[in-house]
């Protein structure tokens, strides 16, 4: 059996027979795998408490026929842990660990960017560097933008003619002119969508001056789009108290 090792962040297990875990993991440099990990829900396990949501691990796997198995681990970080006091902190990490799961596509395709950016806002949910909501936020456009889908908000993103412009439209893509504009467009506040494009570019400072209510409608809005390329949301949105 080939070895190869990688590092990981665990997004959701499930039970596999008695004692096994079937584990997905969205790994630097293969992708988002999913792998067998024996024996883990024995309390003997060695590593059971390893291979647990939020975990952030260095592993060695066996490539198997179907799925391939876990047969080293060492913790990295354990952000489950730094973030089981604060529950918002944690519902947001929720939906970060299930987004990613749905953003990332066939297993074994390389996604270090997707990786790198779950990596950086679990670190920044448990250091509280930012409000939680904020994180989440600018986690979820930027994997969107990673995926393929990225938003805009600042010029029209059907014909290109610079904003700032009034409709917002996620299947269009994102605001959209006057001339352009579709019906069922929502109007958010001017100052919601700066916060949208600070958020996008990771302009902290600009999205940490927002107030509330563009907070609460800018996470509307991620949300609306969100689903729309996902076709069905996000599960754990409906947890993050916004
Ligand atoms: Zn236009």
């Amino acid at each position: 059996m080939a070895l190869y090792r990688d590092e990981a962040v665990v997004l959701r297990t499930q039970k596999l027979g008695e004692a096994d875990r079937i584990v997905t993991l969205l790994t630097r440099h293969h992708g988002r795998v999913r792998a067998v990990a024996k024996g883990v829900r024995r309390t003997s396990s060695r590593f059971g408490s390893r291979v647990e949501p939020f975990m952030h691990v260095d592993l060695q796997l066996a490539e198997g026929r179907t799925l391939d198995v876990i047969t080293q681990v060492e913790t990295l970080d354990a952000y489950a842990g730094r973030l089981g006091n604060d529950y918002g902190a944690y519902t947001c990490g929720t939906s970060m660990l299930e987004s990613a799961d749905r953003l990332v596509g066939e297993d074994g395709h390389p996604a270090a960017q997707q990786y790198l950016l779950l990596v950086g806002a679990l670190r920044a949910l448990a250091d509280r560097r930012h409000p939680s909501g904020l994180i989440l936020d600018s986690f979820l456009l930027r994997s969107l933008a990673i995926a393929g889908y990225a938003p805009s908000f600042d010029t029209c993103a059907r014909c290109g003619l610079a904003g700032p412009h009034r409709a917002f439209n996620p299947g269009a893509g994102g605001m959209l002119c006057a001339d352009c504009r579709l019906p069922g467009s929502d109007n958010p506040a001017p100052e919601t969508v700066r916060l949208l494009a600070a958020l996008l570019s990771g302009l902290w400072p600009q999205a940490e001056a927002s107030g509330d209510r563009a907070r609460r409608e800018a996470s509307g809005l991620v949300a609306a789009y969100l689903q729309w390329h996902l076709e069905r949301g996000l599960r754990s949105l409906d947890y993050v108290d916004r």
